[in-house]
Parts: structure tokens; sequence; C-alpha cells
């Protein structure tokens, strides 16, 4: 098996089906039912899930309101369909934890890292609530920050697209896929692969993102059985999957500060 442990980014978009808003049950039970089949092999699963269908801080501001507290309220957003997918998955007799950005006590663990790694150690699925906890960033931060944290081995960003395009396919016919790209290509190209904070997260700390349709059932499964599907951005070449992992210099004193970005090595 390829991967150990993943962190799976699943949009609040996706959940609303073919409905305006909200949650779509089918859906959220096909999603769970998916998670439950990966985890069911012995991935480690780790999930974070966006809050578009109900609400998303820049809509605050759309209506004259404080952007912050927008910010706040597309967090709430997310702790609701965590709650969702918790529920669900619970019906399907999957052990979960949800560990919140925001402290929200009766229904969710505070995030602690080490927790988190420790239920996934059990065989827990674990869902990232709240985002990063704080406004002016996304549940793609979340993701890629949650994945790093936890030393997630790829994220696996479940769109309804099959991957990432020359351009938009549902605009210009003659667009296609790659199958393969790699986080500089991706920014030269100026592609949209996730907002730019979250994309250099995964970029400076070499965590390969799989963009892939996760609306087709099984294709989760299949993905994480090998087979070809969705793109794969990394940082290309035969450079180690590890790469990301902090070397110790010994010469370099645990108080300097970090100035600036680090070299990338080959
Ligand atoms: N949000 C935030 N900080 C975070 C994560 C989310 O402020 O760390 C807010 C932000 O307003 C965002 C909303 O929560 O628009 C919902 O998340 P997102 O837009 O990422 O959901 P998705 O697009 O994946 O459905």
């Amino acid at each position: 098996m390829k991967y150990h442990r993943i962190l799976l980014k699943l949009s609040g978009e996706a959940l609303m089906g073919q409905q305006q808003y909200g949650i779509d049950a089918e859906r959220l039970m096909q999603y769970a039912s998916e998670i439950k089949s990966v985890a069911a092999t012995g991935v480690q699963v780790a999930v974070v899930i966006g809050g578009g269908n109900i609400y998303r801080g820049v809509e605050a501001e759309a209506f004259g309101l404080d952007r912050v507290q927008g910010d706040y309220m597309g967090m709430l957003a997310t702790v609701i369909n965590s709650m969702a997918l918790q529920s669900a998955l619970e019906k399907l007799e999957v052990s979960t934890r949800l560990l919140s950005g925001l402290t929200i006590q009766r229904v969710c663990e505070p995030y602690i890292r080490r927790r988190a790694v420790r239920h996934l150690e059990k065989g827990r699925v674990v869902i990232f609530g709240a985002g990063i906890g704080s406004p002016y960033f996304t549940t793609d931060s979340a993701a890629s920050l949650r994945a790093i944290e936890i030393e997630a081995d790829v994220v696996l960003k479940g769109t309804r697209v099959d991957g990432i395009y020359t351009a938009d396919p549902e605009k210009d016919p003659t667009a296609t896929r790659y199958n393969e790209i790699t986080f500089d290509e991706v920014l030269k190209k100026n592609l949209n692969v996730m907002d730019m904070t979250a994309f250099t997260l995964c970029k400076e700390n070499n965590l390969p993102i799989i963009v892939f349709d996760m609306n087709t059932p099984g294709n989760l499964q299949r993905l994480l059985d090998g087979e070809s599907m969705g793109t794969l951005v990394s940082r290309g070449g035969d450079g180690p999957r590890d790469g990301r992992k902090p070397v110790l210099d010994p010469k370099r004193s645990l108080l300097q500060p970090l100035v600036g970005n680090q070299p990338e090595q080959a």
C-alpha cells in the first residue's frame, strides 16, 4: 500500500449534492461509506470538510457585515458539516473523533496534535472541524496545515472535477487534464488548485496533493489501490517523498530565527 496516513479534503459545496444549500443525506452517506472502506483496509484517515454549503466569510463582506465575524460563522459551518459526517460514519459503525480548531467542548475535542495522531494510530477516523480556528483562512489551508502537522503522506482533494486541467473544462472543451504536475508548474501556469496559502504550505513542506473526483463511488478506494486517476501535484522527479521532514543542522542554533524560505532540496 502506497499511503499509510492520508488527509482527505472535502468541500462543503460537494455536500449539497443537487441541492442549492445545506447537506444532501445521500451524498453524505456516500462519503461516509467511502471513508469506511478505506479505513477498513488499515489506511489512517483524517478529514477536513469545508463549509461553503452553509456559509463563507466573504459573503458577510458582500452584505456589508464584518469579515472576521463572517469567517467565524464559516468556521461554525464547517463544524456543522463535520458533525454530520461524524454522525454518518458512526451510523456505519466507524469509530471517529471530531477535533475542533475552536473550543466547543460539548460537541468536539479541542485540536491537540498529539491527540490527533494517537486517535489515528488507534484506527479512528479523525475529523478536523473549524478550519485552523482563525479568520482569513480557508479549509484548504486547514487541510494543508493539519496534514503537515500529523505527517500525512498526501492531501487528497476530493472535488467534482477529476483533476487539474489546462483550462476550466466546464468552459473550454479543448482543455486537457494533467496526470502529474509539479508545484512550480502550477504556479508558472497560474492553475487553480488551492488558495495560495494552502498551496504554498504544501509546496514548502513537500507534501503531495492529489486532486480527484470524489463523487464517483469507489474512486477513493481505487485511488488508494494505486489506480492512476486525478492529478498528482508534487515536487516532481524522484525526489524523496519524506523530504518535508526537517533535517536538523547541528551547526544551526535552535534559537536562531528562520529568515525567509528554506532553500529547496533537489
Ligand atoms: N474559515 C476561516 N478559517 C479557517 C477555515 C475556514 O475563516 O481556518 C471560514 C471562511 O470564512 C471560509 C468558511 O470558513 O470561507 C468555509 O470554509 P471554506 O470556504 O474553506 O469551505 P469550502 O469552500 O471547502 O466549502
